[in-house]
């Protein structure tokens, strides 16, 4: 039965037409759910129901199952091919096909409903589309089914659907093993995979008003089993709550009892995860502002407003609550008050530990290593060659340029002793003067060409790999030389926990890896500015860190607003094994509510997704 949306939305929708509608409302109303019927199918369906004769005798179904055997074999020996076809869906003809598929998939469906309900003697008033939050769901209405006088005509009602789907499957796995390759067998592919799995998967699950609804409720015998469940869900809580002392909806006990409050409860909880997944999938889909007010329509339409009609009756009823009343209360009001007891907070913020002053050493020039000369651990004074390089094309260059010095010399002396054209002479000086230049400026370079130590210091880090003969280029650090002394802590904060420090506390820092003692830190220095980028790369989300960023030009750039916080160690001279330890500063920030902190993080959100 598929009168889905109008009888889930209905109760709502009755207490809007009591009000005037505006056209903002009417907006809003048709944004949600809309219905448009296409066909008043009874007549036809009784005319060709003959014509589906056979889809009822119990001989089908073997045949069918048989099919189903014999297509599942004959796409196991072809299983590698099976699994292309699903790599050519995702493309547009793929896409398209599977699109159509599905349509005619769910017309079927629908159909499938229609003939059983005629056959089992019920009349179908409509056939048509729904579209609830912008999606069509096609539908048939069979609510006349109700009058019938067995459970299990409704239950067959019910599963038609879903038993048509799975029949198309069948025939669809066996077109797929002989249909050429193209969009035919696209479409074939669809409809025996995705297709069926997508809509059990929606059609199964008895908490949406789709069959999986109505199958659980005509196999319970026990009609509109939301409409019921949701009245004793209601009453039990104003019970639990308010102890108004009501007589029981329906004199339902025990397990049945049990069963309709649960079945209350375990809609109402899936449905607000539901609604609110539909509603972030909204807001992102839609460009911010018009995200913010549809999202803000559907949580306050499908989550708030019932959950407020619920608090309004309360109110109401207020007086008529017993000694339960009172203590709910109580309850209530502590469970606010302790939201708002400031308690003390730990600030956590991303950070680094290092030495203090420590610098990084690159290779001026791409070349290739010759030999290492340093070790790690190892002091070197500022200067001090760390790997010795080669260029090869430098001494190519070189040797080049000095063969042409020697020739350009050679004539010179010759031109002087015939003393012929002076010009030519002066051109040749010129040149002569040009090489021995160029042979300076290579000399130069082939001295330059080494790693040397940017500082007096330790040996702090020394890349691996750097072996004899292997290229490296000028961007990669090589080596860090750290001055032995002081440490520091050095990370980001957020704008939201920014507030909440300043200079002069105190905490510790903790290495990720716990492969030290925690150590006492003092807040030196915090920035009031946002850092462009995060020149402590290793704490970039991007390289494994915890502040949320992306490469931008090679760089690390903050997602949001990250302000540098710097901390110093007090009473350490020593070198680290690393270069940089992660790990985080906890510090001891001012004591803040729950409540407040909620609060705040809620605006910063709306405030940076409004502006943004
Ligand atoms: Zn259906």
């Amino acid at each position: 039965m598929h009168p889905v949306p109008e009888q889930t939305f209905a109760r709502v929708m009755r207490l809007r037409l009591a009000m005037k509608r505006s056209p903002s409302e009417w907006l809003l109303h048709n944004y949600l759910f809309f219905k448009v019927p296409l066909a008043r199918p009874d007549a036809f369906l009784r005319r060709t129901s003959p014509y589906v004769d056979a889809l009822f005798h119990p001989g089908f179904w073997a045949g069918v199952a048989l099919l189903g055997l014999l297509g599942l074999y004959l796409v196991s020996r072809q299983w590698e091919a099976f699994l292309a076809t699903f790599a050519d869906m995702l493309s547009v003809e793929g896409i398209v096909s599977f699109g159509l598929s599905l349509a005619l998939v769910k017309t079927l469906h629908e159909l499938g409903h229609g003939y059983t309900a005629v056959r089992m003697g019920s009349r179908v008033t409509t056939m048509g589309v729904a579209f609830v939050v912008m999606t069509p769901i096609l539908y048939t209405d069979t609510t006349d089914a109700w009058r019938l006088p067995k459970r299990r005509q409704r239950v067959m009602i019910d599963a038609a659907g879903m038993v048509v789907e799975l029949l198309v499957a069948v025939l669809a796995t066996l077109a797929w093993v002989f249909l050429p390759d193209g969009g035919m067998r696209h479409a074939a592919f669809a409809l025996a995979t995705t297709g069926w799995v997508l809509s059990l998967a929606v059609n199964l699950n008895p908490l949406m008003r789709f069959d999986g609804y109505y199958l659980f409720s005509d196999l319970l015998g026990i009609p509109n089993l939301q409409e019921r469940s949701f009245a004793m869900g209601r009453w039990w809580l104003r019970e639990l709550l308010f102890g108004y002392g009501e007589p029981q909806p329906e004199p339902a006990q025990g397990q049945r009892k049990a069963l309709l409050v649960g079945f209350a409860y375990a809609t109402w909880i899936y449905r607000f995860f539901l609604f609110l997944g539909i509603a972030l999938l909204v807001y992102h889909y839609f460009f911010k502002l018009l995200g913010i007010f549809l999202f803000m329509v559907e949580v306050g339409w499908f989550i708030a407003m019932p959950v407020w009609r619920e608090v309004k009756v309360w109110f109401k009823r207020r007086h008529d609550s017993g000694s339960r009343g009172v203590i709910t209360a109580l309850v209530v009001l502590g469970l606010i008050g302790a939201l708002f007891v400031p308690f003390p907070y730990i600030v956590r913020i991303p950070a680094v530990l290092t030495a203090t002053q420590q610098a990084p050493a690159f290779a001026p020039r791409p070349a290739r290593i010759e030999a290492v000369r340093v070790q790690q651990g190892q002091e070197v004074k500022a200067g001090q060659v760390l790997i010795e390089l080669s260029a090869p094309e430098i001494e190519q260059q070189l040797k080049g340029a000095r063969e042409r010095h020697q020739l350009i010399q050679d004539r010179l002396g010759r031109r002087s002793a015939d003393g012929r054209d002076l010009s030519e002479s002066l051109v040749l000086a010129r040149e002569l003067h040009l090489e021995a230049d160029r042979i300076n400026g290579l000399e130069r370079e082939r001295s330059r060409l080494a790693v040397r130590a940017p500082m007096d210091g330790i040996v702090a880090e020394l890349t691996s790999e750097l072996s004899p003969g292997r290229w490296i280029d000028e961007k990669t650090r090589l080596a860090v030389v750290a001055k032995p002394g002081a440490l520091e802590a050095r990370g980001y904060v957020d704008a939201e926990d920014l507030r909440r420090i300043e200079e002069g506390d105190k905490g510790r820092f903790v290495d990720d890896l716990h492969l030290q003692d925690s150590r006492d830190i003092d807040v030196v220095r915090v920035s009031a500015a946002a850092a462009d980028q995060l020149d402590n790369w290793v704490l970039a989300s991007t390289f494994g860190g915890a502040v949320p960023a992306r490469m931008q030009g090679g760089k690390a750039q903050a997602e949001h607003a990250a302000f540098e916080v710097s901390a110093a160690i007090d009473g350490v001279s020593e070198v680290l094994p690393l270069t940089e330890i992660r790990g985080e500063m906890q510090i001891r920030g001012r004591p803040q509510s729950f409540g407040l902190r909620m609060l705040r993080r809620v605006t910063h959100v709306l405030v940076r997704e409004a502006g943004a």
